[in-house]
């Protein structure tokens, strides 16, 4: 059980706190109850007064409910009601921690690691059940759960891939299309990294989805600069007149529908990373995109007809998923393995990977209780281990960007993302690249750094403003832009403004699968019917507020504004007017492990590492010192594929 985090401290303090809250406004009692509890105290015999009881927990989106049903002597049943948790994350330890409860009558439970806050508002919630039955949940805490030594595993398959996000699921699968037997190891008690809780949107271009836009959504501005920009090489020169073309064969066709090509996608992604990312896996990543998505969408995965323009995005390309977050990839990816019995060993820790001859040839991990996994790749080994966000040594050793990356500042990933994949490679001699491009969002939760909670629904229909009520960028700017004006802004600190557009209704859901009703009840967001009361709601100037939504709205008209923002659709003019706090968060390591366009994994000699290939976030080199909003699902899915292909040749 090492992958998880224990609360039992917490627990018991909040077993005082959360048994009075329930106990001063108990849930409704569920019906029907086995047995009513009893009016009387509790027999003495027993060790709780038998019926159901329902009491809250606070979990990551409000509260948990749930009804737990005891006997005198034991808790013989869980039911979780009501929640607003993300998918993706609640799912495991609600299944987990109602059976390890009940199997060993205990409150000494470990947190689902990558779920702590979901954890965490169950047990609490369960624990305040106890009070109300009244048992003793400081006894119940200090009950042991059993957990048994699993035996070494020695296996072999064709293709190993370490990591089950999106790009491993995706070469995991893309292997075993192109005939390879595959087994994936994950290190995590759940499958989908970082893919599973980012917005998940998906850019390429995609003529039969960008027909439904107007022409207008595109400014020719952009396309020009790009076009006119000095050119770094040959190479670049090429991709910029094949773009004049393009642009002037659309511009002839007398079209009213969005211009978009790879070369536009593939330029933007150049020149938003600052012509550091290396064109051929650039356009690698451009031309195969709209397949990518194709074959996703082929295995089951479903978009829905909407393109728009994600934070940092720069173009109206990014495909929304129908699912919440990035569970639509990885349950449609994951569905595969299953249905075609592909291993997915979960806490599985990659320690090393095998080395003969100069080539890889397995992988060495650490299973669940401790116990030795020998994998051995008969073709190769793929490395999916994503990126290096959450390991903070790795931040502040590499990052030459900002003023520090230390834990003072949060992050969206899971707690898995630290880097492991780079560390095994280059202890095998692997090359890295860009380590010191390090991406901050200025969209976290001022609290946990996350993405849950950010009002914004796409990039045009919102704007930005600090502490004072004043804008203070192009918010369809590059994200490291963004995130730069914002720290030079009071306690970097802003404030997400819209308004009905974004929301029709309250049920409206934002990325995270939240209503925007839910966000202001939680005190996440704030709602009011006019600029004023917002304002005096966030603790704004009201005069500078309105003068921001002047500005905002005056550049609606002009496609344009003093900050030279061109993305925009609708005007703040309609209420509900809604606002929601953000902070800068680290988000996406550019920097990664040196790979050929055929996903090879690079020695420091320039070399290929023979049966090694790599994929998704543990690379580097496609996306410069900045990606771009929406490219890393297509990265994922893109490369994940390819490398699988590779893998098997
Ligand atoms: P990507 O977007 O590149 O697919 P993700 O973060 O979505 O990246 O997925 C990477 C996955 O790799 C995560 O699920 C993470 O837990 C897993 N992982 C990281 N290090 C190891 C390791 N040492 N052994 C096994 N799995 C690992």
């Amino acid at each position: 059980m090492k992958q998880f985090t224990k609360v039992i401290t917490l627990l018991l303090a909040l077993a005082m706190v959360f048994g009075l809250v329930a106990c001063a406004a108990p849930a409704p009692a569920p019906a029907p109850a086995p047995e009513p509890p009893a009016a009387e105290p509790a027999p003495a015999a027993g060790k709780f007064t038998p019926g159901s009881y329902t009491a809250t927990g606070k979990g990551m989106g409000g509260d948990i409910e749930v009804t737990v049903t005891f006997s005198a002597d034991a808790i013989t049943d869980i039911v979780i009601g009501a929640h607003n948790e993300t998918p993706g994350i609640f799912d495991l330890p609600f299944e987990r921690i109602p059976q390890v409860i009940i199997e060993n009558q205990t409150l000494n439970v470990d947190a689902v690691s990558g779920s702590t806050y979901s954890s965490n508002g169950l047990l609490e919630a369960v624990t305040a059940a106890v009070v109300l039955a009244g048992g003793n949940p400081a006894e119940m805490a200090s009950a042991a759960s059993t957990g048994a030594q699993a035996a070494d595993v020695d296996q072999t398959a064709d293709v190993i891939v370490i990591g089950a996000g999106g790009a491993g699921l995706a070469a995991a699968v893309s292997a075993h299309e192109n005939g390879a037997s595959v087994i994936v190891v994950e290190k995590m008690p759940k499958v989908g990294g970082n893919t599973i809780i980012s917005g998940a949107a998906f850019n390429t271009s995609d003529a039969e989805r960008q027909k439904l836009m107007e022409k207008s959504a595109g400014p020719e501005a952009t396309v020009m600069a790009l076009i006119n920009a000095e050119s770094k090489s040959d190479e670049h020169k090429a991709l910029q007149q094949k773009l004049q073309e393009e642009y002037d064969a659309y511009k002839k066709s007398g079209e009213n529908v969005l211009f978009d090509t790879p070369t536009l996608h593939a330029l933007q992604t150049y020149a938003g990373g600052d012509y550091v990312g290396e064109l051929p896996l650039i356009t690698k990543l451009t031309t195969n995109s709209l397949d990518a998505l194709h074959w996703v969408e082929g295995h089951g995965m479903e978009f829905t007809d909407v393109v728009f323009t994600v934070l940092g995005g720069l173009w109206p390309r990014a495909h929304k998923p129908v699912k919440p977050l990035g569970t639509g990839y990885i349950e449609t990816l994951s569905a595969y393995c299953q249905n075609k019995s592909i291993p997915v060993m979960l806490e599985t820790e990659a320690t090393s990977i095998i080395m003969k001859d100069g080539r890889a040839v397995g992988v060495e991990a650490v299973g669940a209780s401790g116990n030795k996994v020998t994998l051995h790749a008969n073709k190769s080994v793929i490395l999916a281990t994503g990126g290096f966000g959450k390991n903070v040594e790795m931040r502040q050793k590499y990052n030459k960007t900002w003023a520090t990356l230390d834990a003072s500042i949060l992050s969206t990933n899971h707690p898995g993302a630290t880097g492991d994949g780079i560390i095994m490679a280059q202890a095998i001699g692997a090359d890295v690249t860009g380590m010191e491009h390090i991406q901050l969002l200025p969209m976290g939760d001022p609290v946990t750094g996350s993405l849950a909670g950010n009002i914004e629904q796409g990039v045009e229909d919102r704007f930005f403003v600090n502490k004072n009520g004043d804008r203070f960028v192009a918010e369809d700017a590059r994200r490291d832009v963004m995130t730069n004006a914002l720290y030079k802004q009071p306690d970097a600190y802003m404030w997400v403004i819209v308004d009905k557009h974004s929301y029709p209704s309250g049920d409206v859901k934002n990325n995270f699968n939240e209503t925007i009703d839910q966000l202001v009840s939680e005190g996440r967001a704030f709602q009011a019917d006019t600029i004023a009361e917002l304002a005096a709601q966030i603790g704004v100037p009201a005069e500078n507020l309105q003068k921001a939504v002047d500005s905002f709205n005056a550049g609606v008209d002009k496609k344009t504004d003093e900050f030279g923002r061109t993305l925009f659709t609708n005007k703040i003019d309609t209420a509900p007017y809604y606002a929601g706090a953000r902070v800068p968060t680290v988000h996406h390591t550019m920097g990664g492990l040196k790979v050929t366009v055929n996903n090879e994994v690079l020695d420091t000699n320039g070399k290929v590492i023979a049966g090694l290939f790599a994929a998704g976030e543990v690379t580097g080199g496609t996306h410069g010192t900045n990606r771009l909003g929406g490219n890393a699902l297509a990265d994922i899915m893109v490369n994940g594929r390819i490398a699988g292909i590779n893998a098997v040749k």
